[in-house]
């Protein structure tokens, strides 16, 4: 990871939200603003996720993410379908990023990670942003797959926080990162809400082309326990419990995955106790396009998840969060309409 040579106060320039900016004018906002935030030599030659792309993303080229160096994002709004400490009433202030370095076949956000829907934002119409949700109540601030911005997200976020930013910052990730990715964030992240998707290589392999994805995701989540190490609450002003700080690592679980669900509880309690929260999640839904997995085209049934909690329970898991009743609705998916942006 090459390191970063200038800082953001050097230079001035006024940089201008890219919306209606053409490719060339928008490529050109993306170079000054990287040398102005100091991340240039980062983005001529991507290498901040395992893809290790290579890619110039400052002259416009993308990587397996499919974005080049401008930040682009669908949605930055409140949000409520998180855990409860991490949405509470007010909900969570969620940005989501237009692609992702993972994209698995079964993604409910492939609009926006797979066909990149969204609008170029700057990085300082980012740190706006982050203070609008702070102003409309939002119990922290959500970046939803933010790992290929990451040195972009990094600026708007310093410059938030010189700016009244107060309220946590929760980084959400499939966890496909690099630990030296994730130090560019130490300091500015309070909560890491990372997925263990599998426990070995094989669905790694068939369903996000990933077979070093368990070994990858669990020194990511080893990086992010380390930056994070303990978890503190507060009572928020509905009398709910709020995360302050600490890791929430979330698994959601496929149809008939139960074994592959049990490989991944075991390694997270035997690794790390009572120290993370885990959240087992069954809201997982059969999107389009699945004609090849077959296996995944239907939902997971209660009895098989209802095991999977016992399993959890003997295993001696007492810090984890359950999903109750039928909550696979396609219709919990955010409208990716620019709201916010
Ligand atoms: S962030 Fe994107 S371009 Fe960079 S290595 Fe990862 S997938 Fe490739």
């Amino acid at each position: 990871m090459p390191s970063e040579k200038k800082k953001e106060t050097d230079k001035p320039e006024k940089i201008k939200a890219g919306e209606n900016m053409p490719a060339e004018a928008g490529m050109h906002a993306a170079v000054l603003e990287a040398r102005r935030f100091g991340y240039e030599e980062i983005m001529r030659d991507c290498t901040l996720c395992p893809r290790n792309c290579h890619v110039d993303r400052l002259s416009g080229k993308k990587g397996y993410c499919g974005q080049t160096a401008r930040i682009r994002a669908a949605r930055a709004a409140l949000h409520y379908w998180e855990e409860p400490c991490i949405s509470g009433e007010k909900g969570s202030g969620a940005v989501f990023f237009s692609g992702c370095p993972l994209r698995c076949v079964f993604c409910q956000n492939s609009v926006i990670a797979e066909e990149g829907a969204g609008q170029e934002v700057s990085v300082e119409r980012l740190a706006e942003i982050f203070l609008r949700l702070q102003t409309d109540g939002a119990n922290n601030i959500n970046l939803v797959t933010p790992t290929h911005f990451v040195p972009q997200t990094a600026a708007a976020l310093r410059m938030a926080k010189r700016n009244g930013l107060r309220i946590p910052v929760v980084y959400n990730t499939g966890s496909y990162e690099k630990p030296e990715t994730l130090k560019l964030m130490e300091g500015l992240v309070d909560i890491y809400l990372p997925d263990l998707k599998y426990g070995s290589a094989e669905p790694g392999k068939r369903y996000s082309n990933a077979p070093d994805y368990f070994e990858t995701a669990a020194s990511a989540i080893a990086e992010m326990v380390r930056q994070v190490p303990e978890a503190v609450f507060e009572e928020g002003e509905e009398g709910m419990a709020l995360m302050k700080r600490g890791v929430i690592v979330r698994h959601l679980v496929l149809p008939g995955g139960s074994m592959d669900s049990r490989r991944v509880l075991r390694f997270l309690h035997e690794t790390y106790g009572n120290r993370i929260y885990i959240s087992i999640m069954n809201q997982y839904t059969p999107m389009r396009g699945l004609e090849g997995y077959p296996e995944l085209n239907r939902r997971v049934g209660r009895r098989a998840y209802d095991r999977l909690i016992d399993f959890a329970i003997g295993l001696g898991i007492e810090n984890g969060f359950i999903q109750e009743g039928g909550t696979a609705k396609e219709s919990f998916v955010p409208l990716w309409d620019g709201t916010g942006l």
